[in-house]
């Protein structure tokens, strides 16, 4: 298909596509004015009455596809603040550990060779490399998060990722036999300045590997809940495949994981390196083109489904209030964030959410105003529902929270459908 690149028309009106340009026009979800969903409000009158909400609606490029919030946050306004540092969470150490065994066994990583990762957070996947004598490099935008890691022993160049700072880094001699970016390609506003940083770094024959949650897992799972501001693109491989192209990266192997709800790890070389295309590369092409993604009307059924999502959410809300039972909140995330403003549900619907996390423990959740309390506090209040808002991880909430059942207490999950565990 002929994909038209032309730059920005400063004549047009209304948004232009990110990467090509093109005027947006597709709505995939339009999920209103929306607070930033990680922003956790001090419990105090004047925090609450400045918060700032921003649109919220995600569109479909009808020339490249690619689904997009419309309008951007400027980034440092999101990540000059960002308190979130990898190495809480105890699944995501042990998935970064399997992939650096992973990478080191399938691509001969030695230690003549060069490990870069962007989007580096606290180093918490490099030391992985670094304890089995690989040399790494960090690159991470947060400076307090960079020190983090710096005195973690792991080297870490404070910048966003993008083909200057790839320049840079080749310039002072460090080219990459494998870079890692995980959880950063749709969290990128200019997404072809960012994949242009990749070809610069790369040794001729080096591998970058690209972590983000699939869009048609997105799709089928009705999951409007995992789009928020931060998150400015909503990925397809062929969508993916395109940005890449575009700038001389080529995709050999796309692995499926069920991280985030499902996600896509996509391994890309330079156009001309000698990795051969996998069989699970082409499954994955086939999967998106039987889904339709290559028609603009495949997008605009999915706002009828998070209609009926809202729908099915509020009129379980309404009859917990007719019976007058009680519902708390398990998991203060950004998903939980933005399905509850969607809804509208507030202070009044849920008691309250708790969370494991202390950072956000008496702080007050984004737009809802619902307080955030501290897990303990279920025995007290003994609610007849809990809600679990991170639904992929529900398996082992409900398994951490069995004594939830010795009052009678239910565990229900509001995503695809409202159900009870
Ligand atoms: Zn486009």
């Amino acid at each position: 298909m002929d994909i038209k690149t032309e730059r920005i028309d400063p004549d047009q009106t209304g948004t232009p596509c990110r990467f090509c340009g093109t005027v947006l026009e597709h709505s995939l979800i339009d999920l209103g004015r929306q607070p930033l969903a990680n922003s956790y409000l001090r419990d105090r009158p004047a925090d609450l009455a400045a918060e700032q909400r921003y649109p919220l609606h995600v569109k479909v490029c009808a020339n490249c596809f690619l689904a997009q919030v419309e309008t951007a946050i400027p980034a440092d306004a999101i990540f000059s603040d960002y308190a979130y540092f990898s190495s809480y969470s105890a699944s995501w150490v042990a998935h970064a550990e399997r992939y650096a065994q992973a990478m080191i066994d399938r691509f001969g990583i030695g230690q003549a060779s060069l490990v870069v990762e962007v989007a580096s957070n606290d180093g918490y996947l490099l030391k992985h490399f670094r304890d089995r004598s690989v040399p790494v490099r960090g690159v991470e935008p947060a400076t307090n998060v960079a020190a983090v890691a710096e005195r973690a022993g792991i080297p870490t160049q404070v910048a966003f990722f993008n083909r200057e700072t790839g320049r840079r880094l080749a310039a002072a001699g460090h080219r990459a036999d494998l870079m890692a970016a995980n959880n950063v390609l749709a969290h990128v506003p200019d997404i072809r300045d960012f994949a242009a940083g990749f070809p610069e770094v790369l040794k001729p024959e080096g591998v970058a590997t690209f972590e983000f949650p699939h869009l048609l897992r997105l799709i089928d799972g009705i999951q409007f809940d995992t789009i928020y501001h931060e998150h400015y693109s909503y990925l397809s491989l062929m969508v993916v495949e395109r940005v890449f192209g575009d700038v001389g990266l080529r995709v050999f192997d796309v692995e499926e994981l069920p991280t985030h709800g499902g996600s896509l790890r996509v391994f890309a070389c330079h156009a001309q390196a000698s990795h051969a295309e996998t069989a699970r590369l082409a499954a994955v092409r086939t999967m998106e083109a039987d889904a339709g993604f290559h028609r603009i009307e495949t997008y605009l059924d999915f706002t009828p489904k998070a209609e009926r999502v809202r729908a099915g959410f509020r009129a379980f809300l309404a009859r917990c209030r007719a019976d007058g039972k009680t519902v708390a909140g398990y998991g203060a995330a950004a998903k939980g964030n933005t399905f509850l403003n969607y809804c509208g549900a507030t202070a009044c619907d849920l008691v309250c959410v708790v969370d494991r996390n202390p950072e956000k423990q008496d702080r007050r959740l984004p737009g809802t105003h619902i307080p955030v309390r501290d897990p303990a506090v279920l025995t007290e209040i003994k609610p007849d529902y809990v809600l679990i808002l991170p639904w992929n991880i529900a398996d082992e909430i409900v398994s951490s929270m069995g004594h939830v059942r010795d009052w009678g207490g239910r565990f229900v999950v509001a995503v695809p459908e409202i159900r009870e565990l």
